[in-house]
């Protein structure tokens, strides 16, 4: 099984045993001294769970080049660089330093300047416009990989990774929309070029001819006018020629509108741009975005398309990705889905969280979680089968507790199963696949279609209560009318779907249940493909009519920052009707009336779906059960308010740990 992936390989003179890398991530925890273990820690597990090769988080080469990094300038924060190979190497590992500079995609506010760039060109992602470089400034910042490149070599790392994708620094320079200089560093493509190609040649210079030089190339920029295929395999085999031993090939800018990491794009989506690159060139080439299962990534690998895989979040999933799939464990392997709930929206608020995973909440903190027995056995039931109560069952039997789930359902998953049905979201049936496989490998008892009694309860040690949230009924005129039903009610199926449909809401769940009555008739796991997510221009017909009520003059609230964009887009693709700012009068038999901006308008509905939150599912025995055993209410049974499944799980997971 996965036999493409188990063979050994080569990058320059690094001899790597599989095909499996863990590829670059920004952790949250860079630069804090307080944070080094953990950081340390992090990077050690995923050596141990055998990443052929770790790619770290981007280091700055000098102070411009962004903020919450390393500075490869800065002694201190070299002392604390170094302290990741160490910890890598102890094991066994390997540990490839990532050089950065982020260039116009720096906020000032971080690095205490202007940012700058090969033109004073705005950028859309940071809203600042950045200072064009001087010949000064592009000598010094070639000297600043250069001497960052002896750093990494003199610290104990065994390879580097140029960033130059991803519309950062080196990428810039290579691009028309964001270099319009006129001198041997623009104007045309050659001397675009010329700014990386210097990097790379002052950096095989400085660490000699042996020393493994990885360049994080854009394969596809994915941003009208930008960098066109063909200078883009040009660019790669100069690459080559100038020296580096590998290419790992970025796809899209931070500015771009076309998705590449959200569960939008199918698995593997971006794999044929890579393999393009790597029929015209000599060196291996590495790839990733939505390599998340093993099946895909094997095949790619064995078609050609890539020598390497290097996924980073499948690694915070999962950290030993690699090992599980070396040894075909394929049924206990954590999938990653694409969420970026804990991961990427992290990072893109501020300030910044650390880093961690929805389905995963050790992910960046196995040091305060470490993966031993509790002191005592206890007999732990666990109330509800949603991903809390999984994940607290799970965790709990990993500890070592006799553990006992009660599902008052016919299956487990709760809203996880709920979501999986939303187009493009089925990678939610895999933590709840992972999940029932832990179960079953822990020896949790599990009971379905079972609300346990009082008695029984009152006879454990411990009682995690995760019975989740209901669908708020907000009392509103026409409330009671049998048109009316909840978002459950229509993403389990119970009842039919009208033609002329209002939402009232538009939170995360709103936006979901428009998207999957929009594409209701092939709402099949893969339905929503990349190609129809890029293919904006062309509008879908719809079978039916979709108007989504927003209280407020936004929408979409709930849904993180990574991927609010997203959804927005699909549900203007598919023609969904948003009104923001409207609030509901009064619901009648056939319409719904409603404020919109001061003004009372009759909206036709033959079905109105309430998507106006949850409260958290009560339970009678909370009271009684507290008396004899030790209880802990986690996730939405808690506290409705906010509630996602990052916190439910993370809370689970906590209560679970804590026992
Ligand atoms: Fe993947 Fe979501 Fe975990 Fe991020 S938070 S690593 S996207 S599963």
């Amino acid at each position: 099984q996965f036999q493409a992936l188990r063979q050994p390989g080569q990058i320059g003179s690094l001899t790597l045993p599989h095909r499996i890398l863990m590829g670059s991530m920004h952790m949250g925890l860079e630069r804090n001294p307080e944070y080094i273990e953990r950081l340390c820690t992090f990077y050690r597990d995923r050596a141990e769970g055998m990443a052929a090769l770790i790619i770290t988080g981007g280091a700055v080469v000098l102070p411009e080049g962004g903020g919450e990094m390393y500075v490869l300038t800065n002694p201190e924060h070299i002392d604390m660089l170094a302290k990741l190979p160490e910890a890598v190497h102890a094991v066994g590992g390997r540990i490839a330093l990532q050089l950065f500079h982020a260039g116009r995609y720096a906020f000032s506010e971080e690095i205490g300047m202007q940012p700058v760039a090969p033109s004073a060109i705005p950028s859309r992602l940071t809203r600042e416009t950045p200072r064009a470089m001087t010949a000064e400034d592009i000598a010094r910042t070639i000297l600043g990989f250069a001497n960052a490149a002896s750093t990494a070599k003199r610290i104990g790392f065994d390879a580097i990774e140029i960033m130059g994708s991803e519309g950062y620094l080196l990428n810039q320079f290579l691009s028309p929309l964001t270099n319009v200089r006129d001198d041997e560093y623009g104007g045309d493509f050659d001397r675009r070029m010329r700014m990386p190609l210097d990097v790379v040649r002052a950096v095989r210079a400085a660490v000699g001819a042996e020393y493994p030089i990885i360049f994080r190339m854009s394969g596809a920029d994915l941003m009208p006018d930008s960098t066109t295929e063909e200078e883009t395999i040009r660019f790669a085999q100069a690459l080559v020629e100038a020296g580096v031993d590998a290419l790992n090939i970025g796809i899209g800018w931070h500015e771009s509108r076309v998705p590449t990491v959200q569960q939008v794009v199918p698995r593997g989506g971006f794999a044929a741009v890579a393999g393009r690159i790597r029929q015209h060139v000599s060196v291996p080439v590495l790839g990733a975005n939505r390599l998340n299962v093993p099946e895909v990534a094997d095949q790619l690998v064995a078609d050609g398309y890539l020598d390497f895989i290097a996924p980073a979040r499948p690694w915070l999933a999962d950290a030993e990705f690699a090992r599980k799939i070396l040894i075909g464990d394929r049924q206990g392997l954590n999938v990653c889905i694409a969420c970026n709930q804990s991961c990427l929206d992290h990072t893109l608020v501020k300030p910044y969280q650390p880093v961690s995973c929805l389905v995963n909440p050790r992910a960046g903190q196995e040091s305060e979680w470490p993966l031993v027995k509790a002191g005592a056995r206890r007999r732990v039931a666990v109330v509800g089968g949603g991903p809390a109560g999984l994940a607290a069952a799970v965790a709990a039997a990993m500890r070592g507790h006799a553990v006992t789930l009660y599902e008052r359902d016919r299956e487990l998953g709760g809203q996880f199963r709920m979501a999986g049905r939303i187009p493009g979201k089925a990678e939610f049936y895999e933590t709840i696949r992972y999940y029932e496989e832990m179960l079953e490998r822990f020896a949790v008892t599990v009971t379905m279609q079972t609300e346990p009694t009082l008695d029984e309860l009152s006879s454990y040690d411990d009682v995690i209560v995760a019975v989740g949230v209901e669908p708020r009924r907000p009392s509103l005129p026409g409330e009671d009318l049998p048109h009316v039903v909840t978002y459950a009610q229509i993403l389990t199926g119970q009842v039919q779907v009208g033609r002329d449909i209002v939402i009232i809401g538009a939170g995360g769940i709103g936006c979901d249940v428009a998207t999957y009555l929009a594409e209701h008739r092939h709402a099949t796991p893969e339905a929503t493909s990349f190609f129809r997510a890029q293919r904006l221009a062309e509008p879908a017909s719809l079978a039916r009519h979709i108007t989504v009520l927003a209280r407020s003059e936004r929408y979409g609230h709930g849904i993180g920052r990574s991927t609010r964009w997203v959804v927005k887009q699909e549900m203007q693709r598919l023609g969904v009707d948003v009104l923001t700012s409207a609030s509901v009068c009064e619901i009648r038999q056939d319409s719904v009336v409603i404020d919109h901006a001061g003004e009372n308008k009759v909206i036709p509905a033959d079905q109105v779906v309430l998507c106006t939150g949850q409260e958290s599912a009560s339970v009678d025995w909370l009271d009684d059960v507290a008396k004899k055993a030790r209880v802990h209410v986690v996730g939405g049974a808690r506290e409705s308010r906010g509630i996602n499944a990052a916190r439910a799980i993370r809370e689970a997971f906590a209560a679970a740990y804590g026992i």
